[in-house]
């Protein structure tokens, strides 16, 4: 019997838990920036991983972030 669902390969999961490079595409990471700014400002303690990476790495997206959490604030 062989499981259709293959397991993520160790490389995958490397490539998943780098933090250097954004997984989350401008389009994604903007259509989900309020509720992540919301969330933040409500819990500092709040994570949200592939957005976290994504504004550590892109600074138009960061720059919105920051924005965002000026309004709201
Ligand atoms: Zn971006």
């Amino acid at each position: 019997m062989t499981d259709p669902h293959q397991p993520l390969s160790p490389d995958a999961i490397a490539r998943l838990l780098t933090d250097t490079e954004p997984y989350l595409s401008c389009d994604e990471c903007f259509a989900r920036i309020d509720e992540y700014v919301e969330h933040t400002l409500s819990d500092p303690s709040y994570l949200d991983v592939p957005m976290d990476v994504h504004l550590a790495g892109c600074a138009v997206c960061a720059e919105e972030a920051e924005t965002l959490t000026e309004l709201l604030s």
